[in-house]
Order: structure tokens, then sequence, then C-alpha cells
């Protein structure tokens, strides 16, 4: 493909907060951003310069847009794969329908990482009432996934034996699943990695992650990990982009367990929420390099040029001792160092994500200190302690 230039129009699929923050960084070099999404209120739709409002597998949606732009990416993975094949007879897709395909399906995913020789947690796929009954009982307490459709922990069930497992199978329709053994976890850990069109690749600094309820609560970046394990994610992460020829902005997540082994969580086909502090804290942030690679630029620059602590903002936060509110922002932007990204939401709901702070400070420490004054402003926990540096890695297996 030849360069697109800047003043020309790239296409989008979604119109959440990730494919927002994309128009933004694109439309900052000077890119027209159409974007494609049912919603009327949509956070991408409210800032790009077009907005086709049909449904993703919609005829003349997809031809409007293919006859506005020559290059199109998705913002979320769920998007359906038949839509970004027929987009992709008329113009260039990024990342294609084939390797997001992969990052859809747990099963496939699972599958992909054991081809590859990939370590994963002990998992087992269950496709048949047999595979839950004969399920090793290694397995237990486990955790339930359905191979679709979940995100933010959606789809999941925690199970704590082969009878627990199939009530709850049975419970969630029979779908195809994934049963994963609890792992205790050390630590969670993400990898950007971005994969040109020649096959040029380039990662952000590593993050670590801390969930509650099965979402994303905070990211520190560095992460607080050994040069051992951030090398190791690494090496994985560009692995993973080669293998599934991968073009365009990759997250791969990482479970750290308490033996020191680094297995792969699961892969988001785009910029992710762990990655949002490059927005503030590095040359270039995700969302810069999907466009870029979508316009068959060169790469950005990675460097990270101050640590910073992630806090993503909760629909939650509007609602205090039972009465909508607006939650304390000028306190928020009165501490150093904080920034504020909201996503133009109009409708808080607990769960939801509205917006998040970037916490920028001298050191980790400092970072994480300034974002502990953030959370307690805004009454979220702050961010947990780290845990003391880990052991060496141990050798890893093959997936199982
Ligand atoms: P989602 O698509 O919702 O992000 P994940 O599989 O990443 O789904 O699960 C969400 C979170 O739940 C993880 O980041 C982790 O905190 C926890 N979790 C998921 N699977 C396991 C597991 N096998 N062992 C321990 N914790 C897990
Ligand atoms: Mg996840």
């Amino acid at each position: 493909m030849t360069t697109i230039a800047p003043g020309e129009w790239l296409g989008l699929l979604g119109g959440g907060q990730l494919g927002r923050m994309f128009c933004m960084a694109a439309q900052s070099m000077g890119f027209r951003v159409c974007v494609l999404d049912p919603g009327d209120d949509s956070p991408a739709g409210a800032v790009a310069d077009d907005h086709v409002r049909t449904d993703y597998l919609d005829e003349a949606g997809l031809n409007e847009l293919t006859q506005r732009c020559r290059a199109v990416t998705t913002e979320f993975e769920n998007v359906p794969a038949a839509a970004m094949k027929k987009l992709a007879d008329h113009c260039v897709v990024r990342p294609a329908a084939e390797s997001v395909a992969v990052a859809q399906d747990r099963i496939q995913e699972k599958r992909f990482m054991v081809n590859n020789g990939i370590a994963t947690g002990p998992h087992l796929i269950v496709q048949r009432v047999d595979d839950l009954e004969g399920a090793p009982l290694s397995l237990f307490p486990g955790i339930l996934k359905t191979a679709r459709l979940g995100y933010d922990g959606k789809g999941q069930t925690s199970v704590s034996s082969r009878d627990e497992a199939i009530h709850a199978w049975s419970r969630g329709g029979r779908v195809p699943c994934v049963l994963e053994q609890r792992l205790r976890l050390r630590q969670e850990i993400s990898c950007l990695v971005c994969r040109d069109a020649d096959g040029t690749m380039t990662t952000f600094p590593i993050v670590e992650n801390e969930h509650r309820g099965g979402i994303l609560a905070v990211a520190v970046a560095p992460a607080r990990v050994t040069q051992e394990i951030a090398d190791k994610a690494r090496e994985v992460a560009q692995k993973i982009a080669e293998k599934l020829g991968y073009v365009g902005v990759l997250c791969v997540e990482f479970f750290v367990p308490d033996d020191g082994r680094l297995l792969v969580n699961e892969i988001a086909p785009r910029p992710h929420n762990s990655g949002h502090f490059t927005i503030d804290a590095c040359v270039t942030s995700q969302f810069e390099q999907q466009a870029r690679i979508l316009a068959g630029l060169p790469l950005g620059a990675t460097a990270q040029l101050a640590p910073a602590v992630m806090l993503n903002i909760l629909g939650d936060l509007w609602f205090h001792n039972g009465e909508r509110r607006e939650p304390p922002w000028a306190d928020v932007l009165r501490i150093g160092g904080a920034k504020l990204h909201l996503y133009g939401k109009r409708d808080p709901r607990p769960g939801r994500k509205m917006g998040h702070v970037t916490v920028l400070g001298g050191t980790v420490a400092s970072a994480l200190a300034r974002a502990g004054d953030v959370a307690r402003v805004l009454g979220i926990e702050p961010p947990k302690a780290s845990p003391p540096p880990t052991l060496q890695l141990t050798p890893q297996p093959a997936s199982q």
C-alpha cells in the first residue's frame, strides 16, 4: 500500500472510547476519520469528522466507509469478522480479520498459543458436557469463561468442582467455553506490541495491571518487574504478533503466578486500556501508533518520558450515598501531574468505563503517591503496594 497522507480519510469500525482516542490522535496528525457505529451517542462518533450510523454488517454503511477511506481499522474485537472481510475486498484493513478472529474466540486463542509453544495457564476446552465430566480435578477451583463475547470479566463464572462447572455451563446456555485453573497471581502485566506492514516491530514499556472485579482498575508503567520478566514479556508479545502476521497495535495480557512463570492470559487486537498512559507519558501514544500503522507511516518512538500511574474512572463514582453527583474533578486536577480523560458518555452506570486519570511523577513511587491522592479525592481504593521483587523466571514447559 502506498502511504496515506495526513489530510486523507481513515476509517474506524466501532464507536467506543478506544475509537474516540484513536480519532483524536489521528486528527492531531491532520487525518480525517470516518467512524462506522450504530450508536447515536457514541464516544468516537462524537469527535469523528464523519459518523456513519449503521449496523456493522449493513452493506450501504460499509460501502460508504470504503468509498471515503483507503484504510480501515477497528477499536473493539467483537466487530463481526464478516464486516472486516467485506471491507477487505475494497480497502486496506489493519489488523486483518483472520488475526482479529483468533482474539475473538478464547478457544482459538488458546489453541494458537499451544500450537506455537507459548505458555498459558492449565485449561480445558469445553464444547460438550463430556468435556466437563472428564475435567482434570487439578483445574479446580477454576473459572469457566465463554469462548466469545466476554470482556471486563463478563461471561466468567467461578467454579469449584466438576458438578458446579456442569451446572454453570448449562445455565450459560451450553455455549463453547474454556475452563481455566484459577491461578494464584503475584502480578498481572501487559505488553503492547506494534507491528507495521513490513513486519517491523516495537513495544511499549511493560505495564503492571491491577484488576478489581474483573475490570482493570490501576495500571503502573513501567511495571515493577525484573528486567528478565520485562524482556521475556516483550519477546513473547513479538512472537505472537509475528506468528499472527499481525499489522497494528496488539496487547498481550500476562499472568505472573506465584511460582515465577510468565503465562499468556489473553490478547486484544487493538490498543488497550492498560496502554492509556502512553497518551501522556510516551513520545508516541498507542493511538497515534495505530494511526501511523494504518496509514503506512513509520512507527513512532515508544520511549516513556515519565513514570505514570493510570486510574480507571467507572460510572460508580457518579453515585454517592445513593445520590447522583458529579465527581470532584477540580480536586483531581489540583494534584500535580494528574491528567483527566473523560469519554463523553452521558449515562454513568456502575462498572461502565467513563474515563481515566493518568498521573505522572518523577519516579514510579511519586506517581503512585500522587495516584493515591487522586484515588482518595475520588473515593476509590488506592493502588496496591508492589509485591517483593520476583524470583528468577522458571524454565517454561510448553503450554498445557
Ligand atoms: P476479560 O476479557 O474480561 O479481560 P480475562 O480473562 O482477562 O477476561 O479476565 C479478567 C481478569 O480476571 C484477569 O485480568 C484476572 O485478574 C482475572 N482472571 C482471569 N482468569 C484468571 C485465572 N485463570 N486465574 C486467576 N485470575 C484470573
Ligand atoms: Mg483481560
